[in-house]
């Protein structure tokens, strides 16, 4: 079993609500949500962060995005929804599996913290 949480989760070793799997990426509720629709988008490769990103995943960039985009619609996230990628500790990154945080269900608010 891999050492990566978020490897196990995309590989069914470990429970999560899985809102949406493909081979290349998965979806899951956040286990201690932010909003009231809070869910991760992530690839199933394991890429440590966006730092660690090569020119080859440039395409699987573009479809976390675009799952984000359809998962967002069945949410009814219609007036609008946050996107972030915390990349390094610094910027609060805390599981190194790169991650697609999809925000939504209340009002957001800017600079964040
Ligand atoms: P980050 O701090 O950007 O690395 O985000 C990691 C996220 O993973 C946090 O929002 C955690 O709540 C979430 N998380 C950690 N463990 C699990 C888990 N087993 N299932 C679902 N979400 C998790």
């Amino acid at each position: 079993m891999s050492a990566c949480l978020f490897c196990q989760i995309a590989a069914g070793e470990r429970p999560a609500t899985i809102v949406q799997r493909s081979a290349d990426v998965v979806a899951f509720r956040d286990i201690h949500p932010q909003a009231p629709t809070h869910i991760l988008i992530i690839p199933t490769k394991h890429i440590v962060s966006v730092a660690e990103l090569a020119v080859e995943d440039e395409k699987l960039m573009g479809r976390l995005l675009t799952v984000a985009k359809e998962i967002a619609q069945q949410e009814n996230l219609g007036q609008g929804y946050r996107l972030v990628i915390n990349t390094g500790s610094q910027a609060g990154q805390s599981v190194f599996h790169l991650h697609v945080h999809l925000l939504g269900g209340r009002a957001m608010h800017w600079p964040p913290g």
